[in-house]
């Protein structure tokens, strides 16, 4: 970064703690303000700028334990941040907002792109700080998600974030949770200096290839995307040295980075999303990857029209669920998908799906398997596993014992022996399995009623025919069955 940007960011840093002095002191002076005729006041802006932010799905705020040294306001203790999540699944215990939505670019599947007729606005340095502060204090909120669009370049967005983080910091004393974009194509100071004053930062990948970037979000470039991140990883690295030789130094990036990646606005399969989700957990360093089913806001040639279907929600929910067990069961992306399965199965859960491919591995002995074995058995999530290994030291376990370990048994017995023996007489045979697994009644999308996990076969056929006549017959063979 020129001297020259520095200085003006440096200015501008400046100017902002002259100008709250006063603002400080009387709290509501910003959010009462109106503005004069053509100037948007600050509630205006609020609207139309968290309204702006709402398909910006990477915000939750996990991961860093921060107290407050007693002299500012909030603190950033993991128990101190509730996840409280919208209808539509967002979390919303940040003050989620846009800096501004006067974006130059033209992403075709953002609602703020330039060539969208939207109300357009930004906040200031000042109005954040003032909105973030008093919602803090009002117990609102537990800390402030802040991404942006672009407003006349990415250095100018990263200067004017910079400044507006640099105020909640330094001079409104704001020790809360704050978790922060990185402009793509910003220069690269700027983002380290930001860097130093949030606790999460994230740079967002949009979309799964290089490919479908040119397409829909021709001004962003993959390199431009993963510069930030490798920057952000290796200052992440250094700082963990600095903080074991200086206990005070500063702290970068507590929280770790994330991304998000839009799903369903361009043709890559469920394979090559998980790979490049793997990719960046294991190259970069990341802490979470966002999955944002394409919600159809623009008209556009280039975007699939989902307007009956809706947004691809149950397939957002699976990679979700693959994601966990990449993150926490051990699990690569190659062994749950491929080439020829390349989606997820939208009746089962991937960990379910693999077991059953898997039926030789299975069932495990509860008393004697490994914990990483545990892990794989549909049922026993990451805490019961743990459980199961300690308590064990103690005695054999009983299917009574797995329940109250939080097992969740109705899957987890057609993959267990407890003392060499199952809790049903069950059958080691994949259809007979799955149909039983079906009738958990997981909730499935619309449309899906009456479809079958697999391909139905001649016979399949025969035995749909047979039950739709009000047969009572129940085989193994038979693969159809209404969904609840
Ligand atoms: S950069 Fe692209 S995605 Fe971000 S606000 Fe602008 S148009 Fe939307």
């Amino acid at each position: 970064m020129s001297d020259e940007i520095m200085q003006r960011v440096q200015s501008r840093a400046m100017d902002t703690m002259k100008n709250i002095k006063d603002s400080i002191q009387c709290g509501t002076k910003h959010i009462v303000q109106t503005g004069s005729a053509g100037r948007k006041n600050v509630y205006e802006k609020l609207r139309i700028l968290s309204d702006a932010a709402k398909y910006d799905v990477a915000c939750t705020s996990s991961g860093v334990d921060r107290k407050g040294d007693g002299t500012g306001m909030g603190n950033c203790s993991s128990a101190g941040i509730c996840h409280s999540f919208s209808a539509d699944g967002r979390c919303i215990s940040l003050l989620k907002i846009l800096y501004t939505n006067e974006c130059i670019f033209d992403c075709k599947y953002c609602v703020n792109r330039s060539s969208n007729d939207v109300e357009r606005t930004s906040f200031t340095p000042e109005e954040v700080c003032s909105l973030t502060m008093e919602f803090y204090r009002r117990n609102y909120i537990e800390g402030l998600f802040l991404s942006s669009g672009i407003l006349k370049s990415p250095d100018y967005t990263m200067e004017q974030i910079y400044a507006t983080l640099y105020r909640l910091r330094h001079v409104c004393n704001f020790q809360g949770y704050i978790h922060v974009k990185a402009i793509p194509g910003a220069d690269p100071r700027l983002i380290q200096m930001t860097g130093y004053l949030a606790d999460r930062m994230s740079v967002n990948m949009e979309l799964p290839t290089a490919e479908s970037l040119r397409l829909l979000a021709p001004h962003k470039s993959r390199k431009n995307i993963l510069a930030p991140m490798r920057m952000v990883q290796e200052k992440t690295k250094e700082n963990r040295q600095e903080i074991t030789v200086y206990r005070n130094a500063p702290r970068f990036v507590p929280a770790g980075q994330s991304t998000q990646m839009i799903i369903g606005a361009t043709p890559e399969t469920d394979y090559q999303i998980l790979n490049v989700a793997e990719a960046l957990y294991k190259k970069f360093e990341l802490k979470r990857v966002f999955y944002s089913a394409f919600v159809p806001v623009n008209e556009d040639k280039a975007l699939p029209a989902l307007k009956e279907s809706g947004p691809p929600l149950l397939r957002e929910h699976r990679l979700y669920q693959a994601d966990w067990l990449l993150r926490f069961y051990h699990f690569e992306a190659e062994e749950l998908l491929d080439e020829e399965n390349p989606n997820f199965n939208i009746f089962l859960d991937p960990k379910c799906c693999w077991a059953l491919k898997h039926l030789d591995q299975f069932p495990v002995e509860v008393n004697r398997a490994d914990h990483r074995m545990l892990l794989r058995v549909p049922g026993i999530g990451y805490k019961s596993a743990s459980r199961i290994v300690k308590a064990r030291r103690m005695g054999n376990l009983r299917f009574e014992d797995l329940k109250k370990m939080g097992v969740v048994l109705k899957r987890a017995l057609y993959f267990l022996t407890c003392q060499g023996k199952m809790m049903y007489p069950t059958r080691m045979d994949e259809d007979y399995i799955t149909r039983n697994l079906l009738n958990t009644k997981e909730r499935l999308p619309e449309g899906a009623d009456g479809m079958t996990y697999r391909q139905m076969s001649l016979f399949d056929d025969m035995n749909f025919t047979m039950q739709a006549g009000n047969s009572p017959a129940k085989g193994p063979g038979l693969h159809v069955e209404r969904m609840g």
